[in-house]
């Protein structure tokens, strides 16, 4: 399988963060006010509904530990204290093994975990 290392004018970009498009998007327009350069690409050979809207983030290689240091430090601001599995349901992911399973998923098709969601 090819990685999507597109080559851009800054030199080679990777892949620092996969999530759910929002959050990407969320992650992508503070690096870029911080003045990081982000890219935002879709997880290879995720068709359609089958892992959910699964989004990359990508930087420059030179910028890649400036912006995970940006996004750990955004994760500490938004959720002081940071629980993980809590984070994880938010985000639609198994709170056990962290598989991207969507928000309306009653179980984790990766481990099995039955997923109990409170409805309004
Ligand atoms: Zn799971």
């Amino acid at each position: 399988m090819e990685m999507p290392t597109p080559k851009g004018d800054d030199g080679e970009w990777v892949i620092i963060k996969d999530d759910l498009q929002e959050w990407i998007k969320e992650l992508s327009s503070m690096l870029q006010e911080k003045g990081i350069p982000s890219r935002i690409a879709l997880t290879p050979g995720c068709s359609a509904g089958k892992c959910g809207s699964t989004y990359l983030l990508l930087v420059t290689k030179e910028n890649a530990r400036i912006a995970l240091e940006n996004i750990e430090e955004y994760y500490m601001v938004l959720h002081p204290e940071i629980r993980e599995s809590q984070e994880w349901v938010a985000q639609g992911r198994c709170p056990a093994c962290g598989h991207h399973v969507g928000v309306d998923a009653r179980e984790c098709s990766d481990c099995g975990l039955m997923l109990i969601r409170e409805e309004e």
